[in-house]
């Protein structure tokens, strides 16, 4: 008698089908979309796959909208043709050969399948036209390495060439080779992130390769980096992946003075309470991971990420708010030093400081500010000065000055107050 087949051998003699999965877990709108698209592509003889990360969720029950279809063939033309009948935006990049269509609050992305090679650790791959299966072969994780026919005949099947599913089920981030973090080193800030974000292992063999592979980061530009950290920071709790890239060594690869811990995580959940209903922005995080640097050190990371001229601001307004932390917990500064101590720093930075001060002094006064004193203006203006007979100049700046501080320390509340003031002041002087 012949032994029963192996779970394995049985899988691939049963084919996946996920078409039941695609038409309850996605609006009509992108099946009835990604039915007409594969019947377009059969059309022009080319065959259409829905790949990457929703395939990955459909089977984990996850919701997802990102559709990232893959066309063996140019997908632009074909794009082209969806753009036309759906009356959707195209744009495309026809050297790439990927366009993207979006309509209502829908977005597709379409590629043509492709095999990749790297010239060197890090650089940018070379890229040149092939098959479904090499296409899924330059993917990252066996995981995110799965297709979905969407041809009229197999619409719904499974590709699944390198063993997806079971990782799914296994729970498990696994690399399709062993040089892949060496081809492209950004995959260790990925895996981490979908290690953590789905509750997942990585794998033995991977694992080592990447604790084997961090100093290939030092290949990657700082706007890949960059990039890669804004994906954590997009994540639902960022500071798993961070506290994870800390253990693994490598945080320190974007700064040797960063660290990820209690006190982070602390921080970036108040952050998340404190920005409600969105999320905490990029800078918010970033300016709260690098709060523990000394200025110079936050000079080097804001150069080593390339950031932006204002989310280079924020960091650096926040590690010159945290030198003035001291002076904000004094107990007996008036409003009017407060405001000075803060005035010209970005908001953001404000926020930062008081999300991460242990002083619960200076947090009141940071909110404070925010809240309250950063709009106190004098009720009487520039002109009204002048009109009183004061010289235009710097005279007139300075009045104002006094005058919006004796708002700020309850001196004045009312335009009359500002009045009965402003005479004061003239009367001493003449
Ligand atoms: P997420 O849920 O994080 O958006 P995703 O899988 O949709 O996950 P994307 O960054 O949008 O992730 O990438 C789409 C797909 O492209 C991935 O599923 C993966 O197959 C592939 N991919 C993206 N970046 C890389 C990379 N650096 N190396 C190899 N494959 C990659």
């Amino acid at each position: 008698m012949k032994p029963p087949p192996t779970y394995a051998i049985m899988r691939e003699m049963i084919e996946t089908n996920l078409a039941s999965k695609l038409k309850d877990g996605l609006p009509a709108e992108l099946v009835g979309f990604m039915q007409t698209a594969g019947e377009l592509a059969a059309g022009r003889g080319q065959s259409l796959y829905l790949v990457g990360g929703m395939v990955r969720d459909l089977l984990l029950g996850k919701p997802n909208l990102d559709l990232d279809l893959v066309v063996e063939g140019d997908a632009v033309e074909l794009a082209r043709e969806l753009a036309g009948l759906k009356a959707a935006r195209i744009t495309t990049h026809p050297r790439f050969r990927t366009a993207k269509l979006t309509w209502a609050s829908f977005s597709v992305d379409f590629t043509s399948a492709r095999s990749e090679s790297y010239a060197r650790p890090g650089a940018l791959p070379t890229v040149e036209p092939g098959s479904l299966e090499s296409d899924l072969f330059r993917r990252d994780f066996t995981i995110n390495a799965m297709a979905v026919s969407l041809d009229a005949s197999r619409y719904g099947a499974l590709i699944d060439h390198y063993g997806g599913q079971s990782d799914l089920e296994q729970r498990l981030i696994r690399v399709l080779h062993e040089r892949s973090f060496v081809d492209d080193a950004t995959r260790i800030w990925r895996g981490l992130r979908y290690e953590q974000r789905l509750d997942f292992h990585l794998e033995e063999a991977t694992l080592n390769w990447l604790k084997r592979d961090i100093p290939r980061l030092d290949t990657i530009s700082g706007d890949r980096l960059r990039y890669e950290l804004e994906c954590v920071f997009r994540e639902a709790q960022p500071e798993k992946t961070l506290c994870r890239a800390d253990e693994l060594g490598v945080l320190t690869k974007l700064h040797p003075a960063l660290a990820a811990d209690g006190w982070l995580v602390d921080r970036f959940r108040l952050a998340r309470r404190l920005s409600l209903p969105h999320p905490p922005s990029f800078a918010l995080y970033l300016a709260l991971l690098a709060y523990r640097l000394s200025g110079e050190e936050c000079g080097e990371l804001t150069s080593s990420l390339k950031l932006s001229k204002p989310v280079a601001r924020i960091v650096r307004d926040t590690a010159t708010l945290k030198a003035k932390i001291k002076t904000l917990s004094y107990p007996e500064i008036k409003p009017s030093y407060v405001y000075r101590l803060l005035h010209g720093l970005s908001p953001s930075a404000i926020v930062a400081g008081s999300i991460a001060t242990a002083s619960p002094v200076a947090r009141q006064r940071m909110e404070s500010y925010l809240h309250k004193l950063r709009y106190v203006k004098p009720a009487l203006n520039g002109s009204d000065l002048i009109g009183v007979g004061i010289t235009p100049g710097p005279r007139v700046k300075e009045l104002l000055e006094r005058l919006r501080e004796a708002r700020l320390n309850g001196k004045a509340v009312s335009r009359q107050d500002e009045e009965v003031l402003l005479k004061e002041w003239l009367s001493e002087t003449t």
